[in-house]
């Protein structure tokens, strides 16, 4: 809309800052959110505009650019979180006194939280009426070309380096770099190369953590908009369409893109999802505290491969595989009895694809707290779970190598290993790998302790 006015543009990226500013973001999505502008920046250059960075509360920071540029007209994508509402309302209220023209667009989601409503015009508390009256409401808009050409206005930016969201001393982004393409290019290519193979797998790979290709990893790329769901769902459609995916795995995948949508619904009529249990049953559960509990589960040194895999897995790439991301969850929340908020921190702080709405609503969804969770009882046992999910042992030897020379029949219960078989694979429990660092079946009852009585205190 912006570059059909054919008036110069500003293309503007705020880093919010002040008390109006949304959550923080964590140190991997500052790593990631670096390298994303700096692709964005290449990109507009390449059509001959340029982007534009300030720092700052959004509504002072507009201000000062309008006022140093004479700007008439000014135009975003919405958001979803209770501070980006109030903000961005803030600034239209303050615009439109000014006589300044505003329009607001839909850039991330499918259908924005109030356009999908229930028979009696209350929004989906649960996801498999959601998916379905999506399926039948949602008609993906046609694209608009990209700018071959844009006409810049001059203005003044900050460095990108002067923001410092790239980690110094130490620089731990290692892992990172060596995983991700940050950048609509990196998220393009991985929608294809998804597309064009492993989505007709997707039904059945998709809970394997050590399938490469299992899952699409466009996560982060959603999270920052370098691709939008919108895009995800046209394409695939397309391939549909003309019979070159398979049917079941891509409705399958779709149904995934809408567990986000899902979770907007819920960050939008519930503003403090990040904090507040959902179901306020909760406010009631005793949870533990124990700082050494979770750092063990924080650093994957729990003594369960499947889990510390995963928290590793997190550490050195910042992502982790769905299916261990419930396991790890479940671990936290169940066997250490550690309130999720915990959780949904570290991972807020780890994740490239931490995002507002599905982080906290998964680890509502895993902890029972949240909308149409996991019920109560469901307690994952990481034994089984390695045992059903990475049979061969791929990702457990990958990301813990100590275990590497185990048989498969132990490599996820190290601690029923005999003496001979631990030290024919250089394994001395306790020392090159953690004991486990609660007894399965205690974890367990202990979980269904506490869970039994918040239900029996209601
Ligand atoms: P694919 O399987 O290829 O799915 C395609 C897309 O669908 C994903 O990129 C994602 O945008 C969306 N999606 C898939 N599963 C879910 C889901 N369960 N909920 C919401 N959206 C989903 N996802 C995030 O994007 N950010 C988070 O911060 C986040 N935190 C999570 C925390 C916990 C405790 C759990 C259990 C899950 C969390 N998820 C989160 C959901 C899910 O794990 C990731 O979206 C998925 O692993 C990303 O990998 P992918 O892109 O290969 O997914």
């Amino acid at each position: 809309m912006a570059v059909a006015s054919d008036r110069p543009l500003i293309c503007l990226y705020i880093l919010e800052m002040g008390d109006s500013a949304p959550r923080p973001l964590g140190a991997a999505s500052r790593w990631w959110l670096n390298r994303s502008l700096s692709e964005l920046a290449a990109s507009l250059e390449a059509i001959g505009g340029s982007l534009v960075l300030r720092a700052g509360p959004a509504e002072r920071v507009l201000a000062t650019l309008i006022q140093e540029t004479g700007a008439e007209a000014v135009f975003w994508n919405r958001r979803y979180s209770l501070p980006e509402r109030e903000t961005d309302a803030a600034i239209k209220k303050a615009l439109k006194d000014k006589g300044i023209e505003c329009q607001s667009f839909n850039g991330r989601l499918l259908m924005e939280p109030w356009e999908l409503k229930t028979g009696s015009g209350g929004w989906y508390k649960v996801f498999t009426p959601f998916w379905r009256a999506l399926q039948a409401s949602y008609k993906a808009p046609a694209p608009l070309a990209a700018p071959k050409q844009i006409k810049a206005a001059a203005a003044d930016s900050e460095a990108l380096s002067s923001w410092k969201l790239h980690p110094e001393k130490p620089d731990w982004s290692g892992g990172l770099a060596e995983a991700w393409t940050p950048g609509e290019r990196g998220a393009m290519d991985r929608l294809e190369a998804f597309l064009d193979g492993p989505v007709s797998r997707y039904a059945d790979t998709r809970n394997l953590p050590g399938e490469p290709d299992g899952t699409s990893r466009l996560s982060p790329h959603l999270r920052f908009g370098e691709i939008g769901p919108a895009q995800v769902w046209r394409a695939v459609q397309a391939r549909l369409a003309a019979g070159r995916v398979d049917e079941n795995s891509a409705r399958v995948f779709l149904s995934e893109i809408v567990w986000r949508e899902f979770s907007y619904t819920l960050l939008y009529y519930n503003p403090g999802l990040a904090t507040d249990n959902y179901n306020a049953n909760f406010n009631r559960m005793g949870w533990r505290r124990s700082d050494a509990d979770y750092t063990a589960w924080s650093r994957g040194r729990t003594g369960y491969p499947i889990v510390d895999a995963g928290m590793r897995e997190l550490w050195h790439t910042g992502w982790m595989h769905n299916r261990v991301r419930m396991i790890v969850a479940s671990m936290l929340t169940k066997h250490l009895l550690l309130p999720w908020q915990k959780g949904e921190e570290w991972f807020w702080d780890t994740l490239v694809d931490a995002d507002p709405a599905s982080n906290p609503a998964s680890w509502q969804w895993t902890a029972g707290s949240g909308a149409d969770a996991a019920p109560y009882f469901r307690v994952f046992n990481p034994i089984s779970q390695g045992q059903k999910f990475d049979s061969a042992g791929d990702y457990v030897r990958r990301w813990c190598p100590e275990l590497a020379r185990l048989p498969d029949k132990y490599l996820h219960a190290p601690f029923e290993a005999d003496a001979q078989t631990l030290s024919k694979a250089d394994v001395k429990l306790g020392t090159t790998y953690p004991k486990p660092i609660i007894d399965h079946a205690v974890g367990r009852q202990r979980a269904l302790d506490a869970y039994k009585a918040l239900k029996e205190d209601q």
